[in-house]
């Protein structure tokens, strides 16, 4: 057959609508193409080429499979196929999109017609290539869209811990006790984030060891850990924050706790200097992400301010409640303390004593020695005074070389037995030229009142215990004196 023929039967045939003729050799290699209102020049291109593959490009896969199959079928039975017998296998409705029919050339060569094969079809192709493309567009769309969600979640997460993390941050500054910062911050670690267990570790300087000052979830209160030991130790040595994702699988583990799955451990630092350590434990399940440790480390360095805060307001009371000279509790203190004691004895029923102790003949110390030598010896009167109360008795300078010792929880007459033993302590004590006293040494006198025993107020106590110490020194000095005794 030659291209006349092909033409001539191409126009017979398909009536001149668009529509394209191609006959394939044995091997399915097209031997020839005709296509209506293209010239055969510009076709040329196609001959020689694969029929096969030019119909994946055009049809895709499937219908390429399909195509071929019928093809060949039809080679091998020498029947004519056409389009309606195709229409039931494929799923993809081709007559929707052209006509085709297949019939048994001669010389073993097989003519595929393609008839309407006009630009709406390829376009229709086109269309639905950008479908599928669209398809898979949506899929991608559902699967960001399920990402975001599960990121929605994270920030609700992480909002929930930035809530709580305020929380605990404002109730951190309004304390200014640095004991209680510390109970504050590791019950909110493992109450309000959730962390299983929670420990500050602070550096003791002077022996490089980091003490545990508050925590919950930790087996044992007096744990130290010298620095660079374990993970808390190296985490102030290295000054940096590690994480142990799996404390089984870190040597440097130290056990400490029966539920700490991953483990956490953040320098505190203020200024340059590594204050301590806050070490977090969570357990297994808790999966912690990246704000965790963010989280985590801002509230570390509010605790390291806190901190510095707190040590500074300690210094601070300490030195606004404190006597420059001698050490011991100023007047303003005194004012605060006796309140707070005296309202506390009449509340509960329970005694409290008060001792007035004044230095005698200080004037003349001061005149014979000097006023710097009488400053070392109210230093000393002072000192001594404070060696020979108990821990839970107050001591004040009260005037300039008067003190006042408060005894809560004492009756009157154990509150002398405390006088005596500082008076006599104070007599026997080798002040410098405290021979060249009246008397041969530097004595104080003391008066003792106490509550109910006496007075009722603060005031009248006071005055109760005043009135004892001039009674001494009327009569003599040197000695102590109740107020139920004086004369
Ligand atoms: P008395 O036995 O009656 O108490 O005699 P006194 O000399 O101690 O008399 P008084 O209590 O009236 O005198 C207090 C003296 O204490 C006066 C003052 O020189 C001295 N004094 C008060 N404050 C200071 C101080 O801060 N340093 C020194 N060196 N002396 C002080
Ligand atoms: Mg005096
Ligand atoms: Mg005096």
């Amino acid at each position: 057959m030659n291209g006349q023929i092909y033409t001539a039967m191409l126009n017979t045939i398909v009536n001149a609508q668009p529509s394209v003729l191609v006959t394939l050799d044995a091997a399915g290699t097209i031997s020839h193409i005709y296509m209506t209102e293209r010239s055969q020049a510009s076709l040329a291109f196609l001959i020689g080429k694969n029929f096969a593959k030019l119909l994946r490009l055009i049809f895709g896969l499937k219908t390429t499979k399909l195509l071929c199959h019928t093809i060949n079928t039809c080679r091998l039975s020498q029947q004519q196929t056409t389009i309606s017998q195709l229409k039931h296998i494929t799923g993809k409705h081709l007559a929707e999109y052209f006509n085709c029919s297949f019939a048994p050339a001669p010389e073993q060569q097989v003519v595929v017609l393609f008839q309407k094969v006009t630009e709406n079809v390829l376009f229709q192709e086109e269309f639905c290539s950008i479908a599928e493309q669209h398809e898979t567009l949506n899929q991608d769309l559902c699967i960001a869209m399920a990402n975001l969600d599960f990121q929605l979640m994270d920030l609700e997460q992480a909002h929930k811990k930035l809530s709580a993390l305020y929380r605990i941050t404002s109730i951190v500054q309004k304390t200014v006790n640095e004991k209680e910062v510390l109970e504050e911050i590791v019950v909110g670690i493992t109450r309000e984030l959730g962390f299983a267990n929670a420990a500050i570790f602070l550096l003791d300087p002077t022996s490089q060891e980091l003490v545990n000052k508050a925590h919950r979830g930790y087996y044992n209160d007096q744990v130290r850990i010298m620095v660079g030991q374990g993970i808390i130790g190296n985490a102030a040595l290295s000054r940096e924050l590690i994480y142990v994702p799996n404390t089984k699988l870190e040597p440097r583990y130290i056990p400490g706790t029966s539920n700490g799955f991953s483990e956490i451990a953040i320098p505190l630092i203020v200024g340059d200097q590594v204050i301590g350590v806050l070490d977090v434990e969570a357990s297994e399940d808790h999966i912690l992400k990246e704000y965790d440790l963010n989280l985590l480390r801002s509230l570390a360095s509010q605790i390291a301010m806190t901190i510095a805060h707190a040590s500074h307001v300690t210094k601070a009371c300490v030195e606004a409640s404190t006597d420059g000279l001698t050490n011991v509790y100023n007047y303003r203190h005194f004012r605060n303390i006796f309140n707070q004691e005296f309202k506390r004895a009449t509340r509960y029923q329970r005694p409290l004593s008060l001792l007035m102790i004044d230095i005698d003949h200080f004037k003349h110390y001061n005149d014979l020695n000097g006023h710097l030598q009488g400053d070392d010896a109210l230093k000393a009167v002072a000192d001594l005074i404070r060696q020979h109360c108990r821990d839970t008795d107050f001591v004040f300078r009260y005037g300039g070389e008067e003190f006042v010792v408060l005894l809560p929880e004492t009756i009157v007459t154990q509150a002398h037995i405390i006088a005596e033993r500082i008076r006599q302590e104070i007599a026997g004590y080798p002040f410098q030229n405290g021979k060249a006293q009246p008397g041969g040494a530097l004595t104080v006198s003391i008066g003792i009142a106490g509550y109910p025993n006496d007075a009722y107020s603060e005031m009248e106590l006071i005055a109760c215990a005043d009135a004892a110490l001039y009674s001494v020194k009327r009569a003599d000095r040197n000695r102590s004196c109740l107020y139920s005794d004086q004369p």
